[in-house]
């Protein structure tokens, strides 16, 4: 049911308005963000109404049939959240004693790999001049000269509150708007009822909620949208094109469209196992590569076999590929997917430790593989690969083989959304080199 519908019959239609209030607020927040006043009257106002929501729960309990001991439970698991408590002593604070005590951050940090391991410092706004400090803190040279290679510097501002130092302040709000949209949803259940769909556009995004933790899609990754990347090589900024990487459907249908998939129904497969839509796919790009010579490099969101969503990515400078594979962790929450496909031609190159940080692509002995990547939020990962032989203008790919199990690094932003531990192997991958091999860390667009 569409969200004004829903509004209409629901008998909790009171508490889905508030709800939709909260949203609306958290978003008058986001525009007003680089504007004081406005951020401090929107984001306070949020953190109010939110409080209210529970409020009207309770005053409709006579609809029903055992609500303490389901309210209680609630109560409960709200409590011993200590984000939840501290919005309820910010809404007591904010309505007794005034404002909340927000300051303006800036955060700069180098990206220089899959890991959350770069260089980073946050100084108050005002005092922030130029990131040169934090690009002198790279500890060797070989790291250094890497970094201002494929380095990207992001630099971000961030509203902080003093008691609550740990979250960007909009992203707790966030956080905290899902924890009560779930309280929601639940006691839709305790009626029989439907809880409110999603929608984004035309597309039903229910499916996504246990994943986002009871967030709106657009309440994932909102920083990106206030972020500057530069890429260090360079010093010049980097600009994403939101569109490629935001998955919609005329994207997805343009990208299916090449592969003869109606994105609508993708692989109705009776297989249950990812694994069979890895193959499927894998046997799809063969043929197109034996086609047009080339192959995109497409990403496919998975819930069990089944595609629920494909993007793709044509990171320009390896550099731009860290920024990639982050925001295509933002989309696995968004979509609850878990598992997640990458389609790609990859270089690789033995390793070489006179040159750490050396790329596949610049190596003189290097290899051009086509490759599929599959990685599930439970599974090892599994790579399918077959040598690319290009010779006068022709082109042969040789067969498939299946690796079990490699150290796939750049997939680490996407272990970490899905809360997995990252493999050992792969950290130890990083610490040794840049990749040997056989680890076919380095997927680039076809040259
Ligand atoms: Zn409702
Ligand atoms: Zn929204």
């Amino acid at each position: 049911m569409a969200e004004a519908a829903h509004e209409n019959r629901c008998p909790l239609s009171a508490v889905d308005r508030r709800l939709a209030d909260v949203h609306r607020q958290w978003h008058e927040a986001e525009r007003g963000y680089f504007d004081p006043e406005s951020f401090r009257v929107s984001i306070q106002t949020a953190i109010q109404t939110l409080r209210t929501v529970t409020f009207i729960v309770q005053s409709n309990k006579r609809l029903f049939t055992n609500f303490d001991p389901w309210y209680e439970s609630w109560q409960n698991r709200l409590r011993a959240d200590s984000l939840m408590r501290w919005m309820v002593d910010a809404r007591n604070k904010i309505e007794k004693q005034g404002d909340l005590e927000a300051h303006s951050f800036v955060r700069a940090e180098v990206m220089a790999s899959y890991y959350e391991e770069g260089p980073r410092m946050e100084v108050p706004a005002e005092l922030f001049q130029s990131p040169v400090e934090l690009i002198s803190s790279i500890p060797t040279e070989a790291l250094r000269k890497h970094v201002f290679k494929d380095g990207i510097l992001r630099i971000q501002r961030r509203w902080v509150e003093n008691s609550l130092p740990e979250y960007e302040l909009l992203d707790a709000v966030g956080i905290a708007y899902g924890k009560v949209a779930q309280l929601v949803a639940d006691a839709h259940r305790q009626l029989g009822l439907e809880p409110p769909s999603t929608m984004v556009g035309d597309i039903d995004r229910t499916e996504g909620e246990e994943s986002r933790g009871g967030r709106l899609p657009c309440m994932i990754g909102h920083d990106d949208a206030r972020s500057h990347h530069v890429w260090l090589a360079t010093g010049q900024p980097i600009e994403i094109e939101r569109k490629a990487v935001e998955f919609d459907r005329k994207g997805a249908e343009q990208a299916a469209g090449k592969y003869g998939l109606n994105p609508k129904e993708m692989f109705p497969s009776t297989d249950p196992a990812p694994e069979a839509t890895l193959n499927g796919l894998f046997d799809a790009a063969r043929k197109m590569f034996s086609v047009d010579g080339h192959h995109d490099t497409i990403a496919f969101l998975l819930k069990g076999a089944r595609p629920v969503n494909l993007m793709q990515l044509a990171p320009q400078e390896h550099g731009e590929k860290y920024l990639l594979m982050r925001m295509l962790a933002n989309e696995v929450i968004k979509y609850g997917a878990d598992g997640v496909i990458l389609l790609s031609e990859v270089w690789c190159a033995p390793y070489d430790s006179n040159n750490p940080y050396r790329r596949a692509v610049d190596a003189p002995e290097r290899t051009e593989y086509l490759t599929a990547v599959l990685v599930t939020q439970t599974g090892v990962p599994v790579e399918l690969r077959a040598l690319i032989a290009r010779e006068d203008g022709s082109v042969a790919l040789g067969e498939t083989e299946t690796f079990l199990d490699e150290a796939q690094i750049a997939f680490a932003p996407i272990y970490a959304a899905w809360g997995r531990a990252i493999p050992k192997a792969w950290i130890e991958v990083v610490t040794i080199g840049a990749g040997d091999a056989a680890s076919g860390e380095d997927p680039t667009t076809s040259v």
